[in-house]
């Protein structure tokens, strides 16, 4: 028997919906490419999302083509976004970050028809718009007076792009299932996959992602996501804001500390969240100017495992909630979630510390568990390491044009179901997940295994360390020994001595680095994580003073 409730298919272009129904004078506040703070609302959001779908309309765009954009968080990207999505086109975020390549390669790889690029990205584009073999037309995100003069054939500004359609278009109207955007992996190996999301994949993440014990944002919140829009869908917020009514801040192209710390204070931001290297310069912009932060409750922090010394600062120094999160391109991004229990409270705070510095307990909509490498379930008692394997209707069971396949079907799971993170991790007796690295980082000494982030993160906490990355190195004996690559804070000079006693006592004895050595800047990938593959490269001729 079938229920009897209505059939209202869970296709994105509902939130932005839902926002100008409800919510259509709350603000949308840009730090705009072109400098000034700019403020518009849902309600102009929506209406000009519906001018983006004719005009795209009138470009030839139909359901499932793929309209790119290389962009920074903005009201116009949000525009794009939906305007794209409620059409049924797939929007496709490119990471400006990539080399040049890359992007080539992503784009020609997804078929993307248009591209919408920042100004910012327009050098980038010229030099590889040769090569790109889909691509008819790119819309700049700016308006005339702000058009740079451009070498690439069929430019035109945004402005003029939209300007004259209609700001009514039919939206939705197909399977819930449909193609709703895709994002490349940022592909440390092999070339870079393309995971494609549904309507309904982005919809019951976004509701996940903003439950109570998640994100858990309202319309009295005020949401700043510096992660950007081309880093997994900004860990949902781009949907989960106009959803709960919310208003936004975006913070375009700049993420440094003194700019983000304005827009915190200027627009009293409440929620925010990004990757642990920008509440490092954060922090250390703060700490540098004595300033406080008057609004902010809660930060959620994900990409890379949250650094003890910044959980400390935000909730000792700040009183400001951390909020650690697990995930990854391929769950739409959200896997686990850092929030306390009641066992949690019943304990002290330095057990609470430690048990946020984890990743966390599986959201809704997340099945997970560890295993070995035959398959078989490793226990939960938060020692034993194992694969960490998930499942859900927000985790991706292939890839696009089937890359990586592990069956006939073109899927790239497990025999039963479940889907490899590729990272390695502990289970406790609460179900709290905690990374200890990702498989192909872990540190393999005398056939046990030593946890690179575990050592990373209290090195960065050592006075004088301004970020700290573990390699495996060669060893004669054990196999492979850690080496504890530092980058000195500017003007600092922290011994080997020094940083050694620091982790005495915070590690076992015998996962202690054989070495401790400087570098200038630890090198970072596209998305804000240690490139632990140029650090190997880097240090490939390195030999331990112990052999
Ligand atoms: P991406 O798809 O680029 O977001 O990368 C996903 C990977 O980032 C995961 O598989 C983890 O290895 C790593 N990662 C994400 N969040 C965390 C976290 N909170 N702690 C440790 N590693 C993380």
């Amino acid at each position: 028997m079938l229920g009897l409730m209505q059939d209202w298919p869970l296709t994105v272009d509902r939130i932005l919906d839902h926002a100008h129904s409800w919510f259509p004078k709350r603000e949308v506040v840009t730090r705009s490419l072109e400098g000034p703070i700019s403020r518009t609302t849902y309600g102009n959001i929506w209406r000009r999302a519906k001018q983006v779908t004719n005009a795209l309309q009138g470009e030839g765009i139909a359901l499932g083509d793929r309209v790119a954009t290389l962009a920074w968080n903005t009201e116009r990207h949000m525009e794009v976004w939906y305007g794209a999505m409620g059409m049924g086109a797939v929007l496709h975020t490119v990471n400006p970050r990539l080399h040049p390549e890359q992007i080539a390669w992503i784009i020609n790889h997804a078929e993307g028809k248009i591209l919408f690029l920042d100004t910012t990205f327009v050098p980038i584009i010229e030099k590889i718009a040769g090569e790109l073999r889909t691509v008819k037309a790119y819309v700049i995100l700016t308006d005339r007076a702000h058009m740079p003069s451009t070498a690439l054939a069929n430019a035109m500004a945004y402005e003029d792009f939209i300007e004259g359609h209609a700001q009514e278009a039919r939206w939705g109207g197909f399977d819930e299932n449909t193609a709703c955007g895709l994002c490349y992996t940022s592909g440390t190996t092999g070339d870079p996959k393309g995971v494609l999301y549904s309507h309904r994949s982005n919809l019951l993440h976004a509701m996940a992602a903003n439950s109570a014990d998640c994100f858990g944002a309202g319309a009295n919140d005020v949401v700043l996501p510096v992660v950007p829009m081309f880093h997994a869908n900004a860990w949902a917020i781009a949907f989960v804001a106009p959803m709960c009514g919310a208003k936004l801040v975006m913070p375009g192209a700049k993420l440094d500390g003194p700019s983000v710390y304005e827009l915190l204070e200027s627009e009293k931001v409440t929620f925010t969240a990004a990757v642990p290297t920008v509440w490092l310069m954060l922090l250390n912009y703060l700490r540098e100017t004595n300033s406080k932060l008057t609004t902010l409750k809660r930060v959620a922090i994900g990409g890379s495992a949250v650094p003890e010394a910044v959980l400390r600062a935000f909730e000792d120094d700040y009183g400001v909630e951390v909020v650690h999160a697990w995930g990854m391109t391929e769950m739409s991004p959200i896997g686990t979630i850092g929030k306390l229990l009641p066992e949690h409270y019943a304990q002290g705070h330095e057990a609470q510390i430690k048990a946020k510095l984890k990743q966390g307990r599986a959201l809704f909509t997340v099945d997970m568990k560890i295993v070995d490498d035959e398959g078989h379930d490793k226990p939960r008692d938060g020692k034993a390491f194992g694969r960490l394997m998930v499942k859900g209707p927000a985790v991706a069971r292939a890839y696009f044009k089937n890359a990586g396949a592990r069956d006939a079907k073109g899927e790239c799971l497990e025999a039963d179901g479940f889907f490899d993170t590729g990272d390695v991790a502990t289970l406790d007796e609460l179900g709290v997940m905690q990374i200890t690295d990702r498989a192909k980082d872990v540190i393999k000494s005398g056939g046990e295994w030593i946890s690179s982030i575990d050592i990373e993160n209290i090195a960065v906490g050592c006075e004088g360390v301004a970020n700290a990355a573990v390699i495996g190195v060669a060893h004669p004996k054990w196999d492979e020994r850690p080496l504890l690559i530092i980058e000195p804070k500017p003007g600092a000079n922290p011994t080997k001595e020094q940083v050694l006693a620091f982790l005495e006592g915070k590690i076992a004895k015998w996962w202690t680095p054989d070495d401790v050595v400087h570098t200038e800047k630890i090198p970072l990938g596209a998305t804000g994580k240690i490139n632990k593959l140029a650090l190997r490269e880097t240090f490939r001729d390195y030999r331990l003073p112990n052999v």
